[in-house]
């Protein structure tokens, strides 16, 4: 997979992008990550990407100029994927979503700044806005950040062997179950009997129950139709 990240601020990335999952499966060839500066496609002399809003009104507005031609030159370089506009007025980003994006070749995160794009970019070249939640960033580059992990651990190879993006949360519609690890006891306080039977069954029915009672709790919207599907965890 190829994800071409469009932003004013490449160093943000340094951090999230070469470190862990992410950092592994790049250097592996999971994934192929590029990060470019729209600023390098403004055209006047001063590398202009901003102008004060047509109508009045606080903040700057991106200008369609660089964000088309930038756009453009990765479309040169074989970029096929659809173009990503990271929006607090976008389609809410889910793990659904994250699987979604995980099946395509590649794909471009558009990161807006200041008020946000010029909004011919939205309607002539944007072909989806995606948001990572009700409220207000002041750039898409943490956005951006967040849709690039959710994906690339879904990739094959990104997690290592023992390690299965289909036992996680939201995975079969429901939160994970609580894990342990040793001690058996700690401060008083013991792991689950069950756990320590070595009774894979059982151990996979308390799994169950466990992660159905904790969504039904904390996210009820997320279990309908779940009590009576059997899942496997
Ligand atoms: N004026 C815009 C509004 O009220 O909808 C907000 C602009 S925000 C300060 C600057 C940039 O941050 C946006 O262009 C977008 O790229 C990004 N951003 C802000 N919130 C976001 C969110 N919840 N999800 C994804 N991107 C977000």
């Amino acid at each position: 997979m190829r994800i071409d990240v469009l932003t004013l601020f490449p160093e943000m990335f340094e951090g999230p992008f070469g470190r862990s999952i992410v950092g592994r499966a790049a250097a592996a060839g999971v994934v192929e990550l590029r990060v470019h500066n729209f600023r390098d496609h403004a055209a006047d002399r001063h590398r202009t990407v901003d102008d004060a809003p047509f109508g009045g009104g606080p903040g700057m507005v991106l200008k369609p100029e660089p964000v088309f031609a930038a756009v453009e030159s990765l479309r040169a370089s074989g970029q096929r994927g659809p173009l990503v506009y990271l929006s607090p007025k976008g389609r809410s980003f889910t793990q659904a979503v994250a699987r979604e994006m995980a099946g395509q070749a590649g794909f471009i995160l558009l990161c807006g700044r200041y008020e946000g794009l010029d909004q011919r970019v939205v309607d002539h070249l944007v072909d989806e806005e995606i948001s990572i939640g009700d409220y207000v960033l002041s750039g898409g580059e943490p956005a951006a950040a967040v849709v690039v992990d959710a994906v690339v651990r879904l990739l094959p190879g990104a997690l290592g062997d023992d390690a299965s993006p289909d036992e996680e949360s939201f995975s079969d519609g429901l939160l994970e179950y609580p894990h342990y690890t040793r001690p058996a006891e700690f401060r008083g306080w013991a792991v689950p009997e069950v756990l320590l039977s070595g009774n894979h069954e059982a151990i996979r029915r308390w799994r169950r129950e466990q992660a159905l009672a904790l969504t039904q709790t904390r996210r009820p919207d997320l279990t309908r139709g779940q009590e009576h599907t059997g899942g496997t965890r």
